[in-house]
């Protein structure tokens, strides 16, 4: 299964229609070229409402996000302890490079505060 960030696609259709509508709205003319674009612009619109249209046929609605942590170095000169930021678990500093998740289940790639 290939998931994507809906809300993003979404914001991106907008931004694509609205830019498309301006150029539409400088183009109401009687002429072969300005007709042409509205019929171009008429084409798109029913392209938002397909595109619109997919993505609530294949809305995945049990997916949980994924939750993203980093490790808090807590001491790396002795014991060599890091503590994840979400749940408070600690590891061997000296492996954390090596563990892009947490047994929590969150990515340590979220920002460091
Ligand atoms: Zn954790």
């Amino acid at each position: 299964m290939k998931l994507i960030d809906g809300d993003k696609l979404e914001k991106h259709l907008d931004y694509l229609i609205g830019q498309d509508t301006r150029f539409a709205k400088m183009c109401n003319g009687n002429d072969e070229y300005s007709r042409q674009r509205k019929y171009c612009f008429e084409s798109d619109i029913l392209s938002y409402k397909l595109c619109k249209n997919v993505m609530d046929y294949y809305l995945v609605t049990d997916v949980q996000p994924i939750e993203r942590g980093h490790w808090v170095i807590i001491d790396d000169t002795e014991q060599f302890i890091a503590k994840c930021s979400v749940c408070g678990r600690t590891e061997d500093s000296r492996c954390i490079n090596d563990m892009p998740y947490c047994h929590c289940g969150a990515r340590m790639d979220g920002d460091v505060e």
